[in-house]
């Protein structure tokens, strides 16, 4: 595996002239890896000739006074895994390197954006789809994989693709988690060790949502208890738990064909998502 530090140079070595038949998969991070991270790299090195991954604290994605510099970072650790995922181009450019400039170009995400992550962080997926944009420019990957933990991300960027014609595949992962049902999350670390042992609760939650789904009972219904369960079981405060169609993100309706059931809950110092679909 090789680290690489400069667009120019990761530029140079997936040049399409040169790379012929050979396809190359390319998984986004934020870095702190875990097993999440894993078996996206992992799906990318079944599928494909070459893999990259990118490694980047993305600062146009955080808004002010969130977690950009408390965002876990150990590039070390994270080589290792990457390697032994089999990542074969380990991309880390400094903020320098990814925005030297800012002309002011922003690219503005459609309604999807409105809703979940979107309202209560406000210019959040601005900076996910600027970021994205340029992964895609500088590594031109044949397919692109994201994890159906940031589900919302997800759909976003699969409708920018689709709108934009961006010519890379987006394959869609499920969420890996910890044996109590936790999503995996670099996050997971800034809690404290009563908020972890609570934290499971977010599962449970949604697994009760799924369970009232089947039964029947309303969206809006579904909604409170969820949120009620998460409360009464945890020391963390809702941000939002709405159930929505999925992947367009707009009010279920009875005869809406799939939905995804999704919450966000803030404890001291992080904040946790997760989703089910159903
Ligand atoms: P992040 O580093 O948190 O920005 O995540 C980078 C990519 O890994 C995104 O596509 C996430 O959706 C995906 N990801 C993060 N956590 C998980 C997880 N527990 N299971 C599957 N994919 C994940």
């Amino acid at each position: 595996m090789e680290i690489i530090h400069s667009i120019e140079k990761l530029q140079q070595i997936l040049n399409r002239n040169e790379r012929g038949n050979r396809t190359v998969g390319l998984v986004p991070t934020m870095g702190f890896l875990h097993e999440g991270h894993l078996a996206l790299a992992e799906q990318a090195k079944e599928q494909n000739d070459t893999v990259v991954m990118s490694i980047f604290v993305n600062p146009a994605q955080f808004g002010p006074g969130e977690d950009f510099e408390s965002y876990p970072r150990d590039t070390e650790r994270d080589a290792k895994l990457a390697e032994s995922a089999g990542v074969d181009y380990l991309f880390i450019p400094s903020v320098e390197e990814m925005y030297p400039t800012d002309g002011g170009i922003r690219i503005l995400p459609g309604p999807q954006a409105t809703a979940l992550c979107g309202a209560s962080r406000p210019g959040h997926f601005d900076g996910v789809l600027k970021v994205v944009l340029k992964l895609f420019n500088i590594v031109d990957p044949d397919r692109s994989y994201f994890g159906m933990k940031d589900a919302q991300q997800l759909a976003i960027i699969e409708t920018f693709v689709r709108d934009f014609n961006l010519r890379t595949t987006i394959v869609r992962v499920p969420t890996v988690r910890e044996e109590d049902g936790l999503a995996k999350s670099s996050r997971n670390v800034n809690l404290s060790e009563m908020e972890r042992n609570e934290a499971p609760a977010i599962r449970q939650a949604l697994e009760l949502g799924a369970k009232l789904f089947a039964e029947g009972i309303s969206a809006k219904e579904i909604e409170t208890r969820v949120a009620a369960y998460i409360t009464e079981n945890s020391s963390g405060t809702i941000d939002y738990v709405s159930m929505l169609t999925y992947p367009e993100l707009t009010k279920y309706e009875p005869s809406s064909k799939e939905a995804i059931l999704a919450c966000a809950v803030k404890f001291e110092k992080t904040r946790l998502i997760d989703n089910i679909i159903l």
